[in-house]
């Protein structure tokens, strides 16, 4: 039977380290505050917005929300973010996309200030997390995956591992991340010959296809670490992954679940990133 590797846990973690930084900054007269972007009512966006705001209110930081309709102008969205960028009592922004088709979303993206880009969106970002260098912040869902590897110990240094997908939210950050730690990456995607034989290669393997189920035990070893990025609604209406688990769960070392993996991670590690933003600021 695989270890399972809780998203509670590592909150619980990640959070008390949060809450330390939190009572520095108050000790500083600053409370770290996000700023929330919304354009619409997508429920989708509501339902990552309430997850967001109550994550916020259990360690002590802010929030102000910016509510757009969803026929807004490309100019008064600008403005918007123009406001923020410039308010100095906003140290992180969380603009939520995709926009609607009308606006022209890489124009919205290059405008705000990577230091406020808490969710790894803007070129800064990136440059940040494929240079090695310490602009902007890292997309949160691969940083979510690094921190489930930091807290359970699972050491990197000269491990294979292989990512499945490869985009710009999750899958190439993710393989760039596992880089830094020293692992051998391969990546993986839809023209990956043999993908059962490369992901069976791997000690480690994060999976962010999008796919439910995509990856099952024929893919699968003994002695394998499986992080699952998906999130996905199966034929009875219920969340899953991107991996089969009933059938990786017996097959490999340690594997997180779904619901209840690293989704859970995602938004303190969003929230650890205002803090973040602010003690760069200030401290
Ligand atoms: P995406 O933009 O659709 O990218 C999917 C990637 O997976 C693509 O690179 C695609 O390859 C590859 N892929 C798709 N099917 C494949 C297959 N059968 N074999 C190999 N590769 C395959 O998705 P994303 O935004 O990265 O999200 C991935 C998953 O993570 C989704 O389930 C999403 O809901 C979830 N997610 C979770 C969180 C969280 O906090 N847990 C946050 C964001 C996303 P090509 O490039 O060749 O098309």
């Amino acid at each position: 039977m695989a270890k399972q590797l809780l998203g509670k846990e590592v909150t619980a973690a990640l959070n008390a380290r949060i809450k330390a930084n939190v009572a520095a900054l108050a000790e500083k007269g600053i409370q770290p505050t996000l700023g929330i972007i919304r354009v619409g009512e997508r429920e989708d966006d509501l339902s990552y917005e309430r997850g967001a705001t109550k994550r916020c209110e259990t360690l002590g930081v802010a929030y102000e929300k910016f509510l757009l309709p969803a026929d807004v102008s490309q100019e008064e969205l600008m403005a918007t973010i123009d406001k923020v960028n410039k308010d100095d009592r906003i140290h992180g922004v969380l603009i939520f996309r995709p926009l609607p088709k009308h606006l022209d979303e890489a124009a919205v993206i290059k405008a705000l200030s990577p230091e406020k880009d808490v969710d790894g969106i803007t070129d800064g970002s990136m440059v940040g997390v494929f240079a090695g260098t310490n602009q902007g912040f890292p997309p949160c869902t691969p940083s979510a995956c690094m921190e489930i590897l930091d807290h359970y110990g699972i050491d990197c240094t000269g491990k294979k591992a292989v990512v499945v997908g490869r985009s710009l939210v999750v899958g190439k950050p993710a393989a760039m991340m596992l880089l830094k730690k020293n692992a051998t990456v391969t990546v993986c995607h839809t023209r990956t010959k043999d993908m059962p034989s490369v992901v069976k290669e791997a000690d480690i393997v994060i999976v962010a296809a999008g796919r439910a189920g995509v990856v099952d035990d024929t893919y699968l070893r003994a002695g394998q670490t499986v992080i699952d990025v998906g999130i996905n609604v199966n034929a009875e209406g219920k969340l899953c992954g991107d991996v089969d688990y009933a059938k990786a769960e017996p097959v490999v070392d340690a594997i997180t679940p779904v619901p209840g993996g690293v989704g859970s991670v995602t938004t303190s590690v969003l929230v650890g990133h205002v803090v973040e933003a602010a003690m760069r600021k200030y401290l």
